[in-house]
């Protein structure tokens, strides 16, 4: 289980001293990972500094001391709150000097760099230097003789990649483009209504000068027509290509048009291609009435996402970890994330293979540079161009239908999924299916033939077109189920959606041992359920969404007690599965999370109140517990908050807030966007293998785990389910309540 949480909140019997710094172009999500990563050392008993403005307060002496509260407050601020520069001073041998010697002078031997790749080559520069920085220092007379052999004198350092634009070689993600991504989908979304009521076309242009990351996402997300990135150039000519695109769309019913560009666009000869300039192709070749819109420096700004706190607070953490491991004085490192996993890769490598992006893009070798982007890249292309009708595959027609249904409570997520369902699945062949209202409507035959314009809109939009309830397969309906099943021919169905739906899978495809005709049926389940609560995949579709609302909430609330001391109890859903629980806790920064799978005790409860009682004491103005849904039938969030009222209102006031549907709705985010379109992309792939190509008729659910989609078969799924609470019986995230408490309770205060 490499990269799953791994983390010793024992002291280190060495006391270490620890600096850091934020340096390049700001992201957000450098601030959870700068309280993550203080913390974490603090923890571990290290004294911790910070570097401010870069690489500048390096060589500059510009290093100060930070504590448990100097970081505070900040896991929802945007920026950095310790500076960030570029210093080219830094660039020179003379300046990194000057570093060296600061470092040496104020006794730290430990380095995290949070950057861009310009960032991290400093930093392997001057790990690779530093002896012979030592030595001219000693040669000097600046420092003793005695240092270089010494501890002090050996450097470690690690880098992690704060970067809007997602370029980095070696991590899925880096930290704040999840942010930028939602930030340019809010702005997108807002444009689509105005777009559709008045049938306008309109180009936005987005952020990334070598890379396409942002462009692309946005347009697959965002249903849009066209995408100009630097990884993709079009061909000459492709003014012509667009045009056609977007007639073919204007004659099947689309009100509107919508074009990305990236700022780095070029086409295949390497001449830039401007928004302008695509704006004049529309309105003088085409005729379109068309727009543009810069989105500029609000892409870079406002609150952390979900994702890149969660993402920073882990590769921080996991940072704090290398720093106190044995290999540490060794090579740098930097720290990343595949899928959902944190991973240590060596770190030059990573920074040298995205260097060579900007080499192959000049010598115009444009599938090297995809290749370099990594897998998701190429697939999140490959769905691009199939759902926006550019680059089909049109496979023949195979005489196999699909079918899609939802099962449990409506997620953000199942509509693009649909989307992508419908159109990859029509491009592959198949005959496309939606199954209205649930295993219920396929029982009473509310099933209809899919289009490619009958998802037209569907990217963006939150709910559940197709309907979705808890019916399941059952002896009362199971041979209506059968019968509707012959009669539109299905030939494999997929449930997207919660719990309920696993379940319902698991019935049908008990009932082949009853009704031969069902042996012939691939069943296959999906993740979209915001609760995380199902088997087969680390992170459902849906989750994502809900923990940014959650986060909104909770900022909201937080921001309401400024004036007064004041003790927040909410109440998040989740039904009997405390993910929602445990990661807005992480991500938001309350002391407390109750979940059903620690439990709530009355020892618990007590040392709690202790434990704000000594805070409110102090400085503290504001406390946050967050307690799952059935958390304790007996300990209620109501019992909770009324016992915290009473034997707190010497010292602090409380306050009950049940957050509710609001978690189920809104657009769905980016991350829900993408990871259902890939889930359906993988979907049509298996049956194409499993099903065409070997006759097998699959049963069992696919998901995202080590950020890979794999297929589990059934008999494994139904073994990971826990029936009596209604999630998986392993859950990888749990270990992470322990970290949620530590980072935000200082050990004083516990
Ligand atoms: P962004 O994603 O915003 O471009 P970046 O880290 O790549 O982030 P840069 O401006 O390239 O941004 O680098 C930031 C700082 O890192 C520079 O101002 C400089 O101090 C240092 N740096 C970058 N490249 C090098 C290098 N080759 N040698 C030494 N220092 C460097």
């Amino acid at each position: 289980d490499e990269g799953l949480f791994k983390f010793s909140f024992e002291r280190s019997p060495t006391i270490k001293r620890i600096a850091l710094l934020t340096s390049g172009g700001d992201s957000c999500g450098m601030n959870p990972a700068i309280r993550a990563f203080v913390r974490a050392s603090l923890i571990k008993g290290a004294e911790v500094f910070a570097i401010r403005e870069g690489y500048n307060g390096l060589v500059q002496d510009s290093i100060i001391p930070l504590n448990w509260g100097s970081v505070a407050s900040i896991i929802n601020r945007g920026g950095t709150i310790i500076g960030t520069a570029r210093s080219a001073e830094f660039r020179t041998r003379e300046g990194r000097k000057k570093a060296a010697f600061n470092l040496i002078k104020n006794k730290i031997n430990n380095l995290l760099v949070i950057g861009g790749d310009g960032s991290l080559t400093g930093a392997n520069l001057l790990r690779e230097e530093w002896f012979g920085l030592l030595s001219e220092l000693v040669q000097e007379k600046l420092i003793d003789a005695s240092i270089p052999e010494s501890d002090l004198g050996k450097l470690s350092i690690v880098g992690m990649v704060g970067s809007i634009d997602n370029d980095m070689y070696g991590t899925d993600i880096t930290i704040g483009a999840d942010t930028a991504s939602h930030r340019i989908l809010e702005c997108i979304d807002s444009i689509l209504s105005t777009a559709v009521s008045h049938q306008r076309s309109f180009v936005i242009e987005v952020m990334g000068r070598n890379c396409g990351w942002l462009a692309l996402v946005s347009g697959l997300a965002t249903g849009a027509d066209y995408i100009f990135a630097p990884e993709n150039p079009p061909e000459a000519g492709w003014e012509d290509v667009m045009l056609e695109g977007l007639e073919r769309g204007r004659v099947s019913g689309r009100r509107c048009s919508l074009i990305i560009v990236a700022e780095g666009a070029i086409d295949s000869n390497g001449n830039p291609i401007s928004s302008s300039y695509v704006r004049k192709v529309l309105e003088e070749k085409g005729g379109y009435d068309a727009r543009i819109t810069i989105l500029g420096h609000v892409q870079r700004g406002g609150v952390p996402t979900y994702c890149d706190r969660y993402i920073a607070t882990r590769m921080a953490v996991e940072a704090v970890n290398y720093l106190f491991s044995k290999t540490a004085t060794c090579e740098p490192m930097m720290i990343g994330m595949v899928g959902n996993r944190v991973v240590r890769k060596p770190l030059m490598a990573c920074v040298k293979e995205t260097q060579k992006i900007g080499a192959l893009l000049k010598e115009k070798k444009f599938k090297e540079v995809v290749q370099l982007r990594g897998p998701l890249f190429e697939e999140f292309s490959d769905i691009f161009g199939i759902c926006a009708n550019l680059k089909r595959m049109n496979s023949p027609k195979k005489n196999y239908n699909i079918a899609i249904l939802h099962s449990g409570g409506p997620s953000p997520g199942m509509n693009p999924a649909v989307r992508a369902f419908t159109r990859l699945g029509i491009d592959a062949g198949f005959g496309v299916y939606g199954i209205f209202n649930g295993f219920n409507g396929l029982a009473k035959g509310d099933v209809r033939e899919m289009t490619w314009m009958s998802v037209n809109g569907w990217a963006v939009m939150g709910g559940a077109e197709l309907g979705t309830n808890r019916s399941v397969p059952n002896d009362s309906n199971i041979e209506a189920i059968i019968a509707n099943i012959e009669k539109f021919k299905i030939n494999a169905i997929l449930m997207f959606g919660g719990f309920n739906g696993y379940v319902g899978i698991s019935n049908l495809y008990e009932y082949r041992k009853k009704y031969k005709q069902l042996e012939k049926v691939a069943m296959i389940c999906a993740p979209g359920t915001i609760a995380n609560n199902v088997p087969g995949t680390e992170i459902s579709v849906g989750a994502d969404t809900c923990l940014n609302n959650i986060l909104d909430a909770l900022d909201k609330i937080k921001q309401s007690a400024v004036a007064s001391r004041r003790l927040f109890v909410v109440e998040v859903m989740g039904a009997h599965c405390g993910y929602l629980c445990a990661m807005s806790s992480l991500t938001s920064g309350a002391e407390r999370a109750y979940t059903m799978e620690e439990g709530v005790t009355l020892k618990s409860l007590t040392a709690d109140l202790k434990m704000f009682s000594n805070r409110f004491k102090g400085d503290n103005r504001i406390g946050l517990i967050i307690t799952s849904e059935n958390a304790s039938s007996t300990y209620s969030t109501h019992f909770i908050y009324s016992l915290f009222k009473e034997e707190g209102k010497h010292l602090f006031d409380a306050r009950e807030s049940i957050l509710g549907h609001l978690q189920q709705g809104g657009n769905p985010s980016a991350l829900d966007r993408l990871a259902a379109s890939r889930l359906m992309n993988q979907f049509v792939k298996l049956i194409d293998e499993e099903c065409i190509k070997k006759g097998n008729a699959v049963a069992g659910c696919i998901g995202n785990i080590e950020g890979a989609i794999k297929f589990t078969d059934i008999e494994q799924m139904k073994l990971e389910i826990n029936h009596k609470y209604r999630r998986p019986e392993n859950q990888w995230w749990l270990p992470l309540l322990e970290l949620s408490r530590r980072i935000s309770v200082s050990p004083h205060d516990d």
